[in-house]
């Protein structure tokens, strides 16, 4: 199991290598490449130009899920202006906004992704998202934004549960 989180909203970032690999489907900003333990982050510098940094580990294949899924969700912090200075402070400041911040991520990442590969492809991405992410740091746990996913889906009316004979 990997103990990598998904978006660690940095302040500021230490040196090391990056390297430009392209922009993202969902909001068209840059995505750099880049060793994160955190996975990947919806970055804006200190000019406010934002971006996303990810970890190669998850850039691997462009293509996957979960690549996808990390992408779409990085760019919905950018959209719910969670990279912003006031999001990232209220994020230090109030620990459940940690929370709050990462479920609506994933609820946007989720619409994204139903809306541009379907909702068997969703659930591929979140398979990986349940299974892997145990929840430290004050983020809540892969199966709790699982569910969370699902019930935003459900509630946007994108998901309909299947009935069961
Ligand atoms: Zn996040």
């Amino acid at each position: 199991m990997r103990g990598i989180l998904l978006c660690f909203i940095f302040l500021s970032l230490p040196a090391q290598s990056q390297n430009f690999v392209g922009f993202d489907g969902y909001c068209g900003l840059p995505v750099i490449e880049t060793s994160l333990k955190q996975g990947a982050i919806a970055y804006m510098d200190l000019q406010g130009n934002p971006s996303i940094l990810i970890d190669p580990g998850i850039l691997r294949d462009w293509n996957t899920e979960f690549t996808n899924f990390t992408l779409a969700h990085e760019c919905a912090h950018h959209q719910l202006e969670h990279s912003t200075v006031e999001g990232r402070l209220e994020r230090l400041v109030y620990p459940t906004v940690t929370v709050e911040q990462e479920f609506d991520a994933d609820c946007e990442a989720g619409k994204l992704i139903s809306a541009n590969f379907g909702n068997d492809y969703l659930r591929q991405a979140l398979r990986k998202l349940g299974r892997d992410f145990p929840g430290t740091n004050g983020y809540p746990s892969g199966h709790e934004r699982v569910k969370n996913v699902v019930r935003c889906l459900v509630d946007a009316g994108l998901f309909v549960p299947k009935r069961r004979r």
